[in-house]
């Protein structure tokens, strides 16, 4: 059994934790503030490679393991989770679909510039009235075989990355069959920006994230070529299932950067901050928080790295990834609380980085599969009779 990080990968850590204090952290709370979308920094981020490491190096990527990438998304969330979640969405939501369902055309057309951090692609899977039940996806898109070409309609709510600058496409879930008296037969179908009849509405105003990109899109009659299938048709739902449990593992890794930088800003307002005469990290309260912010970010690390691990092996992760999303994002959501009041009153104000933390942290049980999804998988895993 190892622990150890390689030299190669510590290494890496240092060049992307420099890049986020030197590009990132200093904007942060201004981005937040205005709600700003920083295309350039995004830019520079697949410049220093980032959207590819995990792509094999004939698509333009590093051929890393996951827990690079892993590394990559802790080191980004210690200074900002809306820059985590836009290398994440763009990885583990934008481009993935293309490396594994894609036809070699497509991944040239699309996975290529993605790896190299040029453009993004979205992910719409949730609807309306099919989030959690993401199977009961409305959104239709049928063929008409003399013309080639699928028409789509419906609408998709809250995708991420879906309305920047520099995003080329969204893949879509939609039912493929006309029988709507049978099960539905959902594939995945490729639209691309700026296509007629794909709306992107105005940019939902959330609690957290207020930079990341986040839209509903509306699909009108909006046509695309027969080709722009991605996959086997009627594998849309497995597919996303699939690219899910990878994306669960990285979002718990956004959510150890985020319990990362709420224990060495709380350990550092603890030793600094004075009440009663003396430093207020003398009070078990205090300390005690510290204490226990620094378990759960070692169990977090431990559970993501072998989740990572397992992926990378080709063994089974819907259980690990499960694990490793419920227990990271959940502690994530407890250290940014702890951390908002061992800071007391200022951890309440703008300009202190963890109030930044704590409003961004709650999304992170809900994004990409619920704590209670989470646990119904980690339940049907044992077996247990629940719906
Ligand atoms: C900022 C943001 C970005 C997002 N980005 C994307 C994106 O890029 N692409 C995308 O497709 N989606 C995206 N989503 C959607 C996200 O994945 C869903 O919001 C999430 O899956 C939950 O679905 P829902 O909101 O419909 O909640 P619901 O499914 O309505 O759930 C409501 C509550 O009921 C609970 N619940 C539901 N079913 C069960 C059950 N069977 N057992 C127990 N409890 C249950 C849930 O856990 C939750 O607490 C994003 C959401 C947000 C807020």
């Amino acid at each position: 059994m190892d622990f150890e990080l390689s030299d190669e990968q510590q290494q890496f850590r240092g060049v992307v934790r420099e890049f986020a204090e030197a590009e990132i952290a200093p904007n942060a709370q201004v981005w937040d503030r205005d709600h700003t979308f920083p295309v350039e920094t995004v830019l520079a981020m697949g410049r220093l490679g980032l959207f590819g490491l995990v792509f094999p190096t004939e698509y333009g990527g590093a051929s890393a393991d996951f827990a690079t990438y892993c590394v990559a998304l802790e080191e980004i969330a210690r200074v900002d989770s809306s820059m985590a979640i836009t290398l994440e969405a763009g990885v583990s939501l934008g481009a993935a679909p293309f490396f594994y369902d894609g036809t070699e055309a497509q991944k040239q057309e699309y996975l290529v510039p993605m790896v190299a951090g040029e453009v993004l692609g979205a992910f719409g899977l949730t609807e309306a009235d099919a989030g959690s039940d993401a199977g009961n996806t409305r959104t239709t898109a049928n063929l008409d075989h003399s013309r080639e070409k699928w028409t789509v309609n419906g609408q998709k709510t809250f995708i991420t990355n879906s309305g920047t600058p520099i995003t080329k496409c969204v893949t879509v879930t939609a039912r493929t069959n006309s029988d709507t008296t049978g099960p539905p037969e959902i594939s995945t179908i490729v639209i691309d920006s700026g296509t007629e009849g794909f709306t992107v509405m105005p940019a939902y105003r959330k609690m957290g994230w207020h930079a990341s990109d986040t839209h509903e899109l509306v699909f009108d009659n909006c046509e695309v070529p027969a080709d722009h299938l991605l996959g086997e048709p009627g594998g849309g739902l497995k597919s996303f299932l699939r690219i899910l449990d990878d994306g669960r593992i990285a979002i718990a890794a956004l959510a150890v950067g985020v319990i990362q930088a709420c224990l060495e800003q709380s350990v550092e307002h603890a030793k600094g901050r004075n009440a009663f005469g003396g430093p207020i990290g003398r009070y078990q309260s205090i300390a005690f928080k510290c204490s226990d912010m620094a378990v759960s970010l070692e169990n977090a690390r431990n559970l993501i790295y072998k989740a990572a691990w397992l992926r990378d092996k080709g063994r089974p992760i819907r259980r690990a990834a499960a694990m490793a999303k419920l227990y990271a994002t959940e502690a994530a959501v407890r250290a940014t609380s702890d951390a908002v009041q061992i800071f007391g009153g200022y951890g309440f104000m703008d300009d202190t980085p963890v109030s930044r933390y704590y409003r961004d942290a709650k999304i992170l049980e809900i994004g990409e599969g619920t704590s209670e999804i989470q646990r119904l998988v980690l339940a049907r895993d044992l077996g247990l009779p629940v719906e």
